[in-house]
């Protein structure tokens, strides 16, 4: 399939904020970012397993990584030590090329959808979530 000038483009330019990604570590004192497996792990244990985004547990098997600041020419996050986090396949897909505080918002547009057709659910089924089901004599 041929690729577009554009596609062409950001990849020079992932290539190069790879490259700047691995000065930019070096002058702080830090090993490139590559990832090995040590630093997968690093960044597992420094997000206690979890993904950053939505919490779910992952494992270096089920981790996939994201840049906050999207690798790419409307950006320029680089790929680099505090630019790449840890995150569930999941959130990694929808997340795409959005940077990191708009996806937290939208996913938290997403949890106040949730909550309100939960609670209009529980309203108009008369449920009453505050009481202990195991407070009525069984029958
Ligand atoms: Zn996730």
């Amino acid at each position: 399939m041929a690729r577009s000038k554009s596609d062409i483009s950001n990849s020079a330019i992932r290539v190069f904020l790879q490259d700047v990604g691995t000065f930019y570590d070096r002058e702080r004192g830090f090993e490139s970012f590559r990832p090995t497996v040590k630093q997968k792990d690093q960044l597992l244990e420094y997000f206690r397993g979890r993904c950053c985004f939505c919490n779910i547990e992952i494992d270096r098997k089920s981790l996939s990584q994201d840049n906050l600041i999207p690798m790419n020419k409307s950006y320029l996050g680089l790929h680099a030590w505090g630019n790449v986090v840890p995150c569930c396949q999941s959130c990694n897909n929808e997340k795409q090329q959005k940077p990191w505080q708009a996806f937290i918002i939208a996913l938290q547009r997403l949890a106040g959808r949730f909550i309100t057709a939960v609670a209009l659910i529980i309203c108009r089924r008369g449920l009453s979530p505050q009481e202990d089901p195991r407070s009525h004599p069984r029958r």
